[in-house]
């Protein structure tokens, strides 16, 4: 047993405050012990969010400023500051350099690395990072302002090259996986390397569909199935590694968490 009762499952990225319904997915993540991360995109939705999930031992509410918001919401980094002492997951933050957000990606970085530098000197977080069109600009903010090992970044819809890969995994980086990047063909060889004991899986509900409708944390199962097939593993093995790193990214001892390596390819020259 746990801080969670016993996790079944994993969504580690789910915008559960932008469903009509979000009193529902809370319920219906209990019912089915998956373990969701509520992420928010701006400072102002996050009492609203934990008040939602107070009852939950399985929905955690991050504390975020979506890189895609900060233009008009910086303005809201004080109140990020005085709420994050009171929690221990933080997200959605990053970066997003496409072009309908570029104007503000200077902005974006400060704000960003702000947030690393006060995360690392509280200690402790967990964050799920945003890293659009700008993965090695991410991984260098990381590199400079997260010095401790005490925090986990989990890059969520990561889709970098092998060798940003190689350096977000030295970094210690967990990476959440969902069914549309399974689904792209274009990620599939990264997704066959990523280490499986720095995995997760999240949803990025409700932007992401599934079934021709928003996905749902209980989407998940089908997700954790898909990676399975994609890695030519058991589905019960899968779904358990997934928990035991769950597990890990909350273990206060940084050497609990595995220094994963890039899987090479059978086809490799290398092998
Ligand atoms: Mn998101």
């Amino acid at each position: 047993m746990n801080a969670f009762g016993s996790p079944r499952w994993v969504d580690f990225h789910c915008h559960l405050d932008l469903y009509q319904d979000h009193q529902r997915l809370v319920r219906e993540c209990n019912a089915e012990k998956i373990v969701t991360l509520g992420v928010t995109t701006t400072p102002k939705a996050f009492a609203r969010n934990i008040e939602v999930a107070s009852g939950s031992s399985y929905v955690l509410t991050g504390l975020g400023l979506h890189p895609q918001l900060v233009s008009e919401r910086s303005g809201e980094l004080p109140l990020f500051e005085k709420l994050l002492p009171s929690t221990k997951y933080v997200g959605e933050v990053g970066l997003d350099a496409g072009p309908r957000f570029y104007a503000s990606f200077q902005e974006q970085k400060r704000v960003f690395s702000r947030i690393l530098r006060a995360c690392d000197e509280q200690g402790g977080k967990i964050l799920s990072i945003h890293s659009v069109r700008s993965v090695s600009k991410v991984i260098k903010e990381l590199e400079e302002n997260l010095t401790h090992e005490n925090c986990v970044p989990v890059l969520h819809w990561f889709t970098g090259t092998p060798s940003e890969a190689a350096r977000a995994i030295d970094l210690g980086c967990y990476f959440s996986i969902n069914a549309e990047m399974i689904s792209a063909g274009k990620n599939r060889s990264l997704l066959q390397t990523l280490p499986l004991e720095r995995l997760l899986t999240e949803t990025d509900g409700p932007f992401v569909s599934f079934m021709s409708r928003p996905a749902r944390p209980t989407d998940v199962p089908t997700t954790v199935e898909m990676l399975a097939k994609l890695r030519g593993i058991d589905l019960s093995l899968l779904a358990s590694q997934l928990v035991t790193n769950l597990l890990a990214i909350h273990s206060p001892n940084p050497a609990k968490r595995t220094k994963g390596k890039m899987r090479l390819f059978k086809s490799s020259p290398y092998t």
